[in-house]
């Protein structure tokens, strides 16, 4: 929404799921959709006199996090308990980090349709997942009875980073251009999967208005769990809109914990917002302070994969690639890496020509069939074959992609379906004459609007040679030829 008098604020909390074989405080299982409450062990579901034992990969993969937006990586932290009650909270309380988290700072580039802009974070701390209500009543939670609601633990204890902006995002186009580029890096370093309909990156939404030129901040209602890009988008624009017409008919915002319904397009009042003193915090005496040496950080930095802002200035820097090119490669780090493989050390010019047709034809593949390209038939090795025999004008670009379809249906190599299909391009120019000749003496008329000047009747003669040869003529040397025979006669 854009409007001359009206700034819309929005800060961001993502909780994403950190990618740990096992719960941050307990062996049991993080995997995703087991039967209810099989997955959840003594410590989960808060049995009397159980301990909490700090998962390290959670750890390390929130320091990674840290260094990738340039953080601080605090090397004492405190897990503090944030006391509230929930039927999916066994315990009753969450345990998290308040005073003291693992990250502190840092910044994440955002693009926008006008240029792009630095959103600052605040900072990222761990804490524990809660467990899940489930109110449906139909498949595998027949068994609950109308109007009845289950309670599953799977989901209770497994780690999260909380991740939380500055106030810097303006309007929903902003905030869900930061939403993108956050899960775009959690999943480019391997720290989240990123699954937004499993809830494995869920976004809450600050939002304020304010007038243009006013210094300070109106006052904010929190949307929770947005699950998708578009939902965050409805949601704060409806929000922004909501808070706008209470102030213009001289009402004021209650700061409140609100809710996005999808099906009526609007936010509810879920809860008054609680301040922090209504949590309790306090350090839970169950756990050690969390101690992180400068080693455990210089591991993790030197096991850190290239950065996509690091690996697209490479692209476009020493490969010279065109940065529209670059930027769908870098849109998916398996891409990227595919890309890689399979124009490492070629010439120029086949880099060119992958990077090309990886931006091109291989992700509308990709995009159409919904896979990623872990699952494509074609091996990087195969691809750069392919590459090099239209680079070297075996085949057309036309032929290619009935090779490129040969392959995907796992004919095998280029060079072999190239053979077997007699698709080798036509270099020869007595051939071509042949053609050529046969062609100009059936249009005559075609030859006559060219000599009157109609550029468009070339294009169309050099489609005639080019049918007729099945399009297996060199272009080149088709254009050439035709031009000159049809200056001489
Ligand atoms: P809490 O922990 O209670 O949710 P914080 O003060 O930590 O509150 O802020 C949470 C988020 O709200 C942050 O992303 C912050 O940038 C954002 N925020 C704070 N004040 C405003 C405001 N007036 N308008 C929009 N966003 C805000
Ligand atoms: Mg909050």
């Amino acid at each position: 929404m854009k409007s001359p008098t009206w700034e819309i604020v929005v800060g961001i909390e993502s909780h994403t799921q950190l990618l740990t074989k096992s719960k941050i405080f307990s062996g049991a299982s993080t995997a995703f959709g087991a039967a209810p409450n099989t997955q959840a062990s003594a410590v989960d579901i808060a049995l009397p006199g159980v301990l909490p034992v700090l998962n390290k990969a959670a750890v390390e993969l929130a320091i990674r996090f840290g260094l990738a937006v340039g953080g601080s990586i605090s090397r004492r932290s405190i897990f503090a308990r944030k006391n509230y009650f929930y039927p999916d909270l066994p315990k009753g309380y969450q345990i998290s980090q308040y005073e003291l988290p693992i990250v502190t700072g840092g910044e994440l580039a955002i693009e926008l349709p006008g240029g792009g802009k630095t959103i600052r974070l605040t900072r990222a701390h761990l804490e524990e997942d809660a467990g899940k209500s489930l109110h449906e009543l139909s498949g595998s939670h027949a068994v609950l009875g109308q109007g009845m609601t289950g309670i599953d633990l799977n989901r209770a204890g497994t780690p999260l980073l909380e991740i939380v902006t500055e106030p810097d995002l303006r309007g929903a186009q902003e905030a869900v251009s930061y939403a993108r580029a956050l899960h775009a890096l959690v999943r480019w370093i391997g720290i989240c999967d990123g699954n937004m309909q499993e809830g494995s990156f869920r976004c809450d939404a600050n939002v304020s208005v304010r007038k243009i030129g006013d210094d300070k901040l109106g006052t904010r209602c929190e949307i929770k769990n947005l699950n998708s890009f578009r939902f965050m988008e409805q949601a704060i624009e409806f929000e922004a809109r909501r808070q706008i017409e209470l102030i213009q008919d001289g009402k004021s915002v209650a700061q409140e914990t609100r809710l996005y319904d999808s099906e009526r397009d609007e936010t509810r009042a879920m809860r008054s917002k609680e301040d922090a003193q209504d949590y309790r915090y306090f350090p839970d005496p169950d756990l050690l302070p969390l101690v992180i040496s400068e080693q455990d950080i210089e591991r993790v930095r030197a096991a850190m994969p290239e950065l996509p802002t690091v690996r697209f200035k490479r692209f476009t820097d020493a490969l010279a690639l065109p940065a529209s090119t670059a930027k769908v490669l870098i849109g998916d780090r398996e891409l990227a890496d595919y890309f890689e493989q399979a124009s490492r050390q070629a010439k120029p010019e086949v880099v060119r020509q992958t990077a090309n047709w990886i931006a091109g034809s291989t992700s509308a593949r990709l995009n159409n069939s919904g896979m990623g390209i872990a699952q494509s038939p074609v091996s990087p090795a195969q691809l750069r074959g392919l590459m090099e025999r239209i680079v070297d004008g075996t085949i057309s670009g036309k032929i290619a992609k009935e090779v490129d379809d040969a392959m995907w249906a796992g004919e095998g190599d280029a060079d072999t379906i190239i053979e077997q299909r007699g698709l080798k391009q036509i270099s020869d120019s007595g051939a071509i004459e042949k053609m050529v000749d046969e062609v100009l003496a059936a249009n005559v008329k075609q030859v006559a609007d060219y000599r009157a000047g109609k550029e468009k009747a070339f294009n169309s003669l050099v489609g005639q040679v080019m049918q007729r040869s099945q399009c297996k003529a060199n272009p080149a040397q088709v254009n050439e030829i035709l031009r000159r025979k049809l200056k001489a006669s």
